[in-house]
């Protein structure tokens, strides 16, 4: 990325990484506390035609849900046969939004 982020998109974009991959989650993969390593995906739906998704229109997934796993299983390769699959990447969005605040809320609760 050559364009610098500000230090709370930076911030907002490792929340969003820490989560680990939401679809994983969604399909049971593992309980709340061991996220899979996530990658950011920008969203491709809900943006309007031609715009890219800012840093706050992020998901969290893991490399095969985001870009190696396939047709259908990997985001980038058949985008409507993943959204029926996994879901609407806006809804996805909507769930991560959710997720930030608990997650926040547990960090401040432990640190203090
Ligand atoms: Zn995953």
């Amino acid at each position: 990325m050559a364009v610098a982020r500000k230090q709370a998109d930076r911030d907002h974009l490792r929340d969003v990484s820490a989560l680990g991959c939401v679809v994983c989650r969604n399909l049971g993969y593992m309980g709340k506390h061991d996220a899979v390593p996530a990658e950011i995906h920008h969203i491709t739906t809900g943006v309007g035609m031609s715009q890219k998704a800012t840093d706050y229109q992020t998901i969290p997934l893991c490399a095969a849900r985001h870009r190696t796993g396939g047709w259908g299983v990997a985001v980038h390769a058949g985008e409507k046969e993943w959204e029926g699959r996994y879901g609407a990447q806006t809804a996805l969005l909507a769930q991560v939004e959710r997720e930030l605040i608990e997650y926040r809320e547990s960090i401040v609760g432990r640190s203090a």
